[in-house]
């Protein structure tokens, strides 16, 4: 297990281009949904890939959100298959801009072609319907991010978003579906996790872990918001924590917060576990409005000009702007078995 503080070396590299990674986005959701369609540009919303070239953005994660109220058991699984359908397609029809990738080589030559490097995940455990086998058929679909929980506990554990905790953390098939996903190389998302949840997969996983898209608790005081212990274990154990750009995370409600706070969650972050374990997490589409600095994709590379203005040198923004995803992406594929 990498340890927080070791030198990783400099990732220059085996990419030609520079990268700029993005952890979470529901605009494949909204475009399932009829809400928007994500091949064209729009001044609607907040991401489409017209957008995301303008920005510079070229990976980035898209999550099927699986709502567990609009849908009813038994529809989830299907729900998510049908999103890596939508997905396949959207991706296919923009073949010359976009492609989907399903390993860290395919992110790499796809980058390195110039294109948009697309990674499907899906959002919320309960979309396995309580069946671990639904996760070997989620990866034979493409998906390779997994986020335990959404803002519901399901089989697999709590979740930050429930008073309940059913299972005090992760659940015993909760626990399965972790090793069976670093058997498989999918990526363990602990976003919208229960404290306890948390560090109950950081124990069961023995590959790195992402938290998609999340805040600080020391800066905003929110069940969302990771704790500095937390930050300090997902960074010992060789994770990513994607800083989101939604201002009720950031500030209190009636504060409106901007890329500045952002760019001060990513400082926190590096103070507490170094420059490797900090990266974006937008959750564009996923939320109304719209954060100053950083309104919609195009902007993305605001970040690394802030961060080149706090005096973040070069080889570390461009681990946190993206080459941090990339080392955890190839750390669980080198596990899967
Ligand atoms: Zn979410």
């Amino acid at each position: 297990m990498p340890d927080a503080h070791s030198s990783s070396p400099v990732p220059t590299p085996d990419s030609p281009r520079p990268l700029l990674v993005d952890l979470h986005t529901d605009a494949l959701y909204e475009h399932i949904r009829g809400r928007k369609d994500i091949t064209q540009r729009s001044d609607e919303g907040h991401l489409d890939f017209p957008r995301m070239k303008d920005g510079g953005i070229n990976g980035q994660v898209f999550a099927v959100w699986v709502s567990p109220t609009e849908l009813k058991p038994g529809e989830y699984r299907d729900f998510a298959l049908k999103g890596a359908d939508t997905f396949d397609e959207v991706c296919g029809r923009c073949a010359e801009s976009v492609a989907p990738v399903r390993t860290p080589d395919e992110f790499r030559q796809t980058t390195a072609s110039g294109r948009i490097a697309a990674v499907l995940g899906v959002e919320g455990g309960h979309a396995l319907e309580g069946r671990l086998e639904n996760l070997d058929r989620f990866f034979e679909r493409g998906v390779r991010v997994l986020t335990v929980t959404w803002c519901n506990s399901n089989e697999l554990g709590d979740s930050s978003g429930d008073k309940n905790k059913p299972h005090n953390g992760l659940s015993s098939l909760g626990r399965q579906a972790v090793r069976r996903m670093n058997e498989l190389g999918m990526i363990v998302d602990v976003s919208h996790s229960a404290d306890k949840t948390v560090f109950d997969i950081l124990d069961a996983s023995d590959a790195p872990v992402i938290a998609s898209h999340s805040g600080v608790r020391a800066r905003r005081d929110f069940n969302r918001n990771l704790t500095d212990e937390q930050i300090r274990a997902i960074g010992a154990h060789g994770g990513v924590i994607g800083v989101v750009f939604l201002s009720y995370f950031l500030r209190d409600p009636e504060a409106q917060a901007s890329i500045e706070d952002v760019l001060d969650c990513i400082d926190h972050i590096c103070q507490l576990v170094g420059p490797d374990h900090a990266g974006l997490g937008s959750d564009f589409d996923g939320f109304e409005g719209a954060l100053p600095g950083l309104e919609d994709a195009t902007k993305m590379g605001a970040i690394g000009a802030g961060l080149r203005k706090r005096g973040f040198v070069e080889s570390d923004i461009a681990k946190i702007t993206g080459f941090n995803f990339l080392r955890v992406w190839d750390a669980v594929a080198d596990r899967a078995s």
